[in-house]
């Protein structure tokens, strides 16, 4: 039988913590009375709000799915085991199969939700008790195509490279693919300036309660977001709102960038996107007539094979009209993770290790294995990235066991009927987990494991600002932290003792070294100083050390401090519609749920709202599939089929389906979606695949 949670044993009444699910890491007051509640504080990203998510986010801490003891798979059954039992088991088991087939057998995968002592102690883990180089986490399908083009054309990535609330004084801001009303509402705040002003534009093939707020919204077709931005970019040149000056003294490689968007003037650009050639050019002018504007990406323009490329036509854009490194004004990308931007800085990465460093830098190497205490060359090289690693797991070259911690990638990975066959053709999987989630329920050992207010740790928001989370509650008897899981695990993989802690401020003090002097330089940064109430934005070079709230106002991070135009051209979706599948499908969030929804759904006044899948759909294209609202809709892909209720939706594209992630099972709208990755980033083609919709009992 499966233990659940008892009501949790508070420390202390009051604590000033962060929420537990999104990037902007809203500052709560969690305190404990009759019951576990939170309450809004004054904080600056969230300056007194919180979403519905925020507010209810105590009910995961009392959910009765909790699990408070370990299970281990007997005769195809999960059952309850002690944790040394399971923690002997896991480690007796990677031994044999490293024995048998090598250390690249193991492989790891890990979370941008995770703080970061457990990224980055779990990145050490791997390269060092487990000796493999095969460790990727989820953040490869949320943030790595906009990490890529930041540090293409700044030389290093930090999501916003300025505080969030700069954008109140702003007079345009274009938004693309970012849906911050129902994703992260208390950001709108912050946009409300630019609005008044007449100048936010947002990019978004959907009309988004986000778009519904725009002064100008402009709705490409899913997948042209790059010759959108060409157009816009052809718009502001042609029409004379180059910032000449700034390309000359602070940019190079403009001529070259121009050479190809020449060729995408706005009446062309109109024929790919859709979008009117007289809304682009009210878009450049918009941009280029505030005295302060910023363009900000995210998910949906980031989620496509040709990520990296459309980004860095966003990034030509910003500097064509001077915006980057220029106070008041600037580009940026919308980190989706809690934990987004700490947790890709400090090496649950393939290619990475701690302080975003490069495991192929020689230099690299030395540091950070100076400070492991162990050879350099005795470290594992890059590994594969996070679809890659699942697409080959249980092959013939691929790994034979895999630990996961803070993912569920039987929800959240593309082409997920495959990925879950994978997992099930390995011969040993273990998850570390809260509650039994879809990728634990075919583990052959769960580990229960604390959440965020039963632990402390730091989390880095969107804004590369480092928050101290602090312990509020002790976790349900029987639950054991992340950090301890893997000390457990190491000592029983022979490693010496003290070599992996389990206290959060000694890993951090760790990872404060092996950080120093890295491009995400956390060296100066202190339980201490956060503790006292610093706002403390990377890089922060030592104890004396103010932190850098704004990037980019001196110099950009490339040699010679110059931002670089990067040359970029449209080539559109990965798999056009055709007349098997003649629609766009495009996948995202709603306001109640976050990402795979393992926590989510616990939340009864979160799954009530939103209970199942749905697929919104213009009223013309219902007609022709003839699908009535509430009815049941089959959405068919190469790849796979999902039944989802039918929304008609006036303003949808007629060429576009939208499904939300967040569900289980045959709902999983990643059954449909396409693993074409991205050439530089590796990210997988989230946000366009080609499908086609029918009545649910399979009649076209
Ligand atoms: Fe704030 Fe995001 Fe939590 Fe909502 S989910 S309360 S926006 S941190």
């Amino acid at each position: 039988m499966i233990r659940t949670a008892e009501s949790p044993r508070p420390t202390r009444r009051t604590v000033d913590t962060h929420c537990p699910y999104c990037a902007l890491q809203c500052g709560m007051t969690l305190s404990r009375g009759a019951g576990t509640e939170v309450a809004p504080r004054d904080f600056p990203a969230n300056a007194g709000g919180l979403c519905q998510k925020g507010w209810t986010a105590p009910a995961l801490l009392t959910s009765p799915a909790r699990l408070t003891t370990p299970l281990v798979r007997v005769a195809g059954e999960l059952r309850p085991a002690s944790w040394e039992a399971a923690l002997d088991l896991v480690a007796s088991r990677l031994l044999e199969i490293r024995a048998e087939h090598g250390p690249d057998a193991v492989a790891v995968f890990g979370g941008g939700g995770l703080t970061n002592e457990k990224s980055y102690l779990l990145g050490k883990f791997a390269r060092v008790a487990l000796g493999t180089s095969q460790i990727d986490y989820n953040g490869r399908f949320c943030m790595s195509s906009a990490a890529a083009a930041g540090v293409r054309a700044f030389g290093v990535d930090r999501g916003l490279p300025f505080p969030l609330t700069d954008l109140a004084g702003a007079d345009a801001v274009l938004l693309a693919g970012a849906n911050p009303a129902e994703t992260m509402p208390p950001f709108l705040q912050h946009l409300r300036g630019a609005g008044a002003k007449g100048g936010l534009i947002v990019v978004d093939p959907r009309r988004t309660p986000t778009a519904e707020q725009a002064n100008l919204h402009l709705a490409p077709a899913p997948g042209t977001d790059l010759a959108l931005a060409l157009g816009i970019l052809h718009a502001a040149v042609a029409d004379g709102h180059m910032r000449q000056s700034y390309a000359d003294e602070r940019t190079t490689g403009f001529e070259a960038a121009w050479r190809i968007a020449a060729a995408y003037w706005p009446e062309q650009v109109e024929r790919i996107t859709g979008v009117a050639a007289a809304d682009q050019r009210r878009a450049a002018e918009l941009l280029a007539g505030a005295r302060n504007a910023y363009v900000l990406t995210a998910r949906g323009t980031e989620q496509h094979a040709t990520g990296t490329d459309t980004v860095s036509a966003w990034i030509n854009l910003a500097l064509a009209l001077g915006l980057p490194g220029t106070r008041g004004s600037g580009f940026g990308c919308l980190t989706g993770q809690g934990n987004g931007q700490g947790g890709r800085e400090h090496g649950q990465k393939a290619d990475q290790l701690p302080g975003y460093r490069k495991i192929d830098d020689p230099a690299a190497r030395e540091h950070v294995a100076g400070v492991w205490g162990v050879r350099a060359d005795s470290l594992p090289g890059p590994g594969r990235s996070a679809y890659e690693l699942l697409d080959v797991l249980g092959t013939e070259h691929g790994p034979r066991a895999l630990l996961v911690f803070g993912s569920n990638v039987v929800v959240s990975a593309p082409r997920s009927a495959h990925v879950t066959e994978r997992l099930s053709a390995l011969d040993f999987v273990v998850t570390a987990d809260l509650v039994l989630s879809e990728t634990s329920a075919l583990a052959d050992v769960v580990l229960p494991v604390t959440q965020w207010a039963e632990e402390d740790g730091t989390m880095t928001n969107l804004e590369g600002r480092v928050l101290l989370r602090r312990k509020a509650l002790d976790p349900p008897v029987g639950v054991r932290t992340d950090l301890a899981v893997l000390a457990g695990l190491a000592r029983r993989l022979g490693q010496p003792e003290g070599r992996f802690p389990a206290d959060a401020e000694t890993v951090f003090t760790e990872l404060r070294a092996a950080s120093a002097g890295g491009p995400a330089d956390y060296s100066g940064v202190s339980y201490d100083r956060l503790r006292a109430g610093e706002a403390l934005y990377w890089p922060v070079p030592g104890e004396a050390h103010p932190g850098t709230p704004r990037l980019f106002l001196d110099g950009f991070a490339h040699p010679g401090g110059r931002a670089r135009f990067v040359p970029v051209r449209h080539t559109g979706p990965a798999e056009p519609p055709d007349e098997r599948y003649p629609l766009h499908a495009t996948t995202g969030r709603v306001l109640q749920h976050y990402q795979s929804g393992a926590q989510t759904r616990l939340v009864d006044e979160l799954n009530d709202t939103v209970p199942e899948v749905f697929v919104e759909v213009h009223p013309d294209t219902a007609e022709r599939a003839g699908l009535a609202e509430g009815g049941l809709a089959l959405v068919s892909s190469r790849r796979g089929a999902v039944t989802a209720r039918v929304r008609r939706v006036g303003s949808m594209r007629r060429d576009v389906v939208f499904l939300p992630f967040h569900f289980p099972g045959e709902a999983r709208a990643n059954l449909l979606t396409n693993p074409a990755l991205d050439p530089v980033s590796r990210m997988p083609e989230f946000k366009v695949c080609a499908v086609r919709l029918s009545k649910e009992d399979g009649a076209e």
